[in-house]
């Protein structure tokens, strides 16, 4: 009689995470599981069935992103409790670990497109403005949350429509908050010269964030619903003109863009006044035209391979963000015109995730002041460390460099990939240091934000668990 053998799983175990049933949004148990080189989560949804998705192409490096993780940073006020249960008390509720490194403030649903991609939604049609009080008092919710706020990203919507869009901007200088980013689509930039100057009058400590999701005809059609190559070139020639701080902001969709990366980053180093790249795989929300999982879904480590690949930054330099390494993958360097030096990957790993931010001085360092004199042209006597290039933005350390560089001289490229119906982790979400700050006074992580909040969805929600745990 022959006994019959046992047979391994064709995958790893590696745990369990709590998902969302991607056609219903229940809270569904998910099997983590690594195959080969690819991670998984593998849902189960009592109504819905078994449900995959890919999670990583990179198993390595997603095994590695667990090295990264550090000690969140609590906020200082919290604007919920803890009652639902994740992700239904946002927020912030004080399960959360991690304060906002960034904040996002929509103060208008109103635009000057109707891109067929926006997790906002927002379109010509839509024209509610936000009075300049109500900001005042978002502005004052998260001053309250941070003191002294890293970042606030005025978004829409598109932001400078706003008829009091520089009240507005004057507002967040009369706080305590160290950068602020306009997220635009450049229009007005680009077609209306006073409002480039006005802006050029404040550039001081403001960076635009350019939506640039593509360099092709074809692609920006299919994201934004139209040819906006001339806008976007434009745009930046007037930014470069004015010496204003832009970092472009690319959504990728499996092929329509995901082709361009290194081009992309290649293009960006072309102008002085772009300090680098971020890259957003589309996160299935709000208005996201004729999107498919099977063949639209792109992941972050696709992203980042081909960041890779490209060259700027190697396989060491683009590490994941301590604050929350599986979902969002950075690289930072040093340039000099197009050359550029990576500095993440000689940093050492316990400055990282070190609580609190540390100075990297490249008297510290041999190595790093070594290629600093080869790169910027120095004299090889003491480096003076001068300036500081930095606050670097999002709970990296502080870098100080040699006297004449200065955050011209910064160019870093980012990863982000926010959680959908499809990818959602309750642990990650935990992680989330990227808010919306909303006109109720709270603040919600970008991803149950567009999930759950931003439509009301979770009032539903709410009552219907009220019910369900009443006596
Ligand atoms: S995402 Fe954060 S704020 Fe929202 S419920 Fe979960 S822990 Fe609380």
């Amino acid at each position: 009689m022959t006994v019959p053998l046992r047979r391994s799983r064709p995958y790893i175990f590696w745990g369990q995470t709590e998902s969302l049933c991607e056609t219903c949004l229940a809270l569904v148990p998910a099997k983590i599981q690594i195959l080969g080189n690819e991670v998984w989560y593998e849902k189960r949804c009592r109504e819905h069935g078994v449900q995959a998705t890919l999670v990583s192409t990179d198993a390595a490096y997603w095994r590695r992103c667990k090295e990264f993780i550090k000690p969140g940073d609590r906020p200082l006020a919290l604007q919920s409790r803890t009652h639902f249960g994740c992700p239904f008390d946002c927020g912030l509720c004080p399960d959360h670990e991690q304060h906002s490194c960034l904040a996002l403030i929509e103060i208008t649903d109103h635009c000057n497109l109707s891109c067929p991609v926006c997790f906002a939604g927002s379109s010509p049609e839509r024209s509610s403005f936000l009075p300049l009080a109500t900001v005042e008092r978002m502005l004052d919710t998260l001053v309250e949350s941070e003191g002294e706020p890293d970042l606030v990203q005025i978004s829409g919507g598109e932001p400078t429509l706003h008829p009091e869009f520089f009240a507005i901007l004057d507002a967040v200088r009369a706080r305590p908050i160290r950068h602020v980013m306009i997220n635009t689509n450049g229009v007005r930039i680009a077609q209306e010269p006073d409002f480039a100057a006005r802006l050029a009058e404040n550039r001081r400590g403001l960076e635009i964030y350019l939506q640039f999701d593509s360099l092709t005809r074809d692609a920006l059609v299919e994201l934004r619903g139209a040819d906006l190559r001339r806008i976007r070139a434009q745009a930046l020639e007037t930014l470069e003109r004015h010496g204003i701080s832009t970092t472009l902001v690319v959504t990728v969709k499996r092929g329509v863009n995901d082709d361009e990366v290194a081009a992309i980053v290649d293009h960006a180093l072309g102008w002085r006044c772009v300090r680098g790249v971020n890259f957003q795989p589309v996160q299935d929300a709000g208005r996201n035209e004729n999107f498919a999982k099977d063949t639209d879904r792109v992941t972050l480590s696709e992203i980042r391979r081909k960041v890779v690949d490209g060259g700027v930054f190697g396989e060491h330099d683009m590490i994941p963000l301590p604050c929350n390494p599986e979902s969002i993958s950075i690289g930072y360097g040093l340039r000099n015109g197009r050359t550029v030096l990576p500095v993440t990957a000689m940093i050492p790993q316990e400055q990282l995730l070190a609580v609190m931010p540390n100075t990297i001085s490249p008297e510290k360092y041999p190595v790093l002041r070594d290629r600093f004199i080869e790169l910027f042209s120095l004299s090889s006597g003491p480096l003076n460390t001068g300036e500081r290039v930095a606050e670097l933005l999002c709970c990296l350390p502080s870098f100080e460099v040699p006297e004449g560089l200065s955050y011209e001289n910064v160019f870093r490229v980012t990863v982000v990939q926010f959680l959908d119906r499809f990818n959602f982790c309750v642990g990650n979400v935990k992680r989330s240091c990227i808010h919306f700050v909303t006109p109720q006074g709270q603040i919600v992580p970008f991803d149950t934000y567009n999930l759950f909040y931003r439509d009301g969805r979770i009032d539903g929600i709410r009552a219907r668990m009220e019910r369900e745990i009443a006596p």
